[in-house]
């Protein structure tokens, strides 16, 4: 490369504008989203914020995570103050991440469900859907990460009292940011650690012009990490085809009989691994309770009763798995067995034949 070309680089590198990701975790939430982050591998949240990436945007981080100055305490109000600069237009671009579900603070006279820092001209609580309408329509991209925030989740159940709902269902589903870009939902409870850095990886090359607009589906999911079923790459689908049901924990066996819901449920966990490849629930024992769908909890429960549609597919599988069971060991004692040549002696008595 000349000089002149690298100083042109240089400076193009210079003249970047930093990528600001903005993370709000108050919505009704136990930062169980903001935690499973800390465990991504692929790509790692320190490999994004230290921008050691090839072709990643300069990027400044404003995570409670992983921020030194979480104000206001003391006086000390740095913290909030880069969401503060975000509303009035001193950050762009920015990426607002919502962590948590969004309670309805209208249904009630007085105080507030769930607020994020201090609006310094009333010395009271931001909430937090205060937060959203100030923020969102500013951002480049708005990012809800974790059941609560994508779809209400948990906070949501029939019988709430805060009315708590999704950021879709309290900004509008079909709203986008200026740049187009609909709200992105990266479910799980909490999030997958890898579903989520590598959306925020996506997002960053899309900012920098290198990536499509991101696909999603119906749902505002990643088409490609949510496209399959639990089912589809479970572990212990074999015993599912061969009508074998685990009746008990502690069996390899399929867990539909006690409870899993993976055959109707997006999600790539038993696939991907938890933490490193490693882990994803049916794959070590654990039912899929269907925690990535927007109809999570309600439609799931009682969790550990075997879903209804089960019943029916259980019973058929049951059937044609015994039959193909019963084949298939004819075929495996077959197989399991040395061919009949292969003997000491005086005579060649190879298998081979004319
Ligand atoms: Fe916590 Fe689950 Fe809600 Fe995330 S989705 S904030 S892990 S309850
Ligand atoms: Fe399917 Fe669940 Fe059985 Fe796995 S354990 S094969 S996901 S029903
Ligand atoms: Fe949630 Fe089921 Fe995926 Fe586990 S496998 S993370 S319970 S959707």
């Amino acid at each position: 490369m000349s000089t002149t070309e690298a100083s042109s680089t240089e400076a193009t590198e210079a003249d970047a504008p930093t990528v600001h990701i903005l993370w709000i975790n108050a919505g009704l939430s136990c930062d169980g989203d903001s935690v499973a982050l800390t465990a991504a591998t692929q790509p790692s949240i320190e490999e994004i914020a230290l921008g050691a990436l090839p072709g990643l945007p300069k990027i400044a981080v404003h995570w409670p995570l992983i921020d030194f100055d979480n104000g206001p305490v003391g006086g000390n109000n740095d913290f909030i103050e880069w969401f503060f600069k975000a509303e009035r237009g001193e950050l762009d671009p920015f990426v607002l991440v919502v962590e948590g579900s969004i309670p309805n603070e209208k249904i009630k006279p007085e105080g507030y469900w769930c607020g994020f820092g201090n609006n310094p001209e009333t010395g009271q609580p931001m909430t937090t859907s205060e937060w959203l309408d100030r923020l969102a329509p500013k951002a480049l991209v708005v990012l809800a990460v974790g059941t609560c925030a994508t779809y209400g989740g948990i906070h949501a159940m029939a019988g709430n009292p805060t009315g708590a709902m999704g950021v879709r269902d309290y900004l509008g589903w079909n709203f986008t940011t200026p740049a187009g870009i609909p709200i992105v939902n990266v479910p799980g409870c909490p999030v997958h650690p890898d579903n989520l850095s590598e959306t925020i990886l996506y997002l960053l090359y899309q900012a920098t012009g290198a990536a499509p607009m991101i696909p999603l589906d119906d749902a505002g999911r990643p088409t490609w990490l949510f496209g399959q079923t639990v089912h589809e790459g479970c572990d212990r689908g074999g015993y599912y085809e061969q009508g074998q049901f685990a009746t008990e924990y502690g069996s390899p066996k399929c867990l539909v009989k006690l409870g899993c819901w993976g055959p109707v449920v997006k999600c790539n966990v038993p696939k991907r691994g938890w933490i490193n490849g490693v882990g994803g629930c049916p794959n070590v024992g654990g039912i899929c309770i269907g925690c990535t769908m927007p109809g999570f909890p309600d439609k799931f429960m009682p969790f550990m009763d075997a879903p209804p549609g089960s019943r029916i597919s259980g019973a058929a599988s049951g059937m044609y798995g015994g039959i193909i069971r019963r084949l298939r060991g004819i075929t495996e004692r077959k197989l399991d067995k040395e061919p009949s040549w292969r003997k000491n002696g005086r005579e060649l008595t190879t298998g081979f034949t004319k």
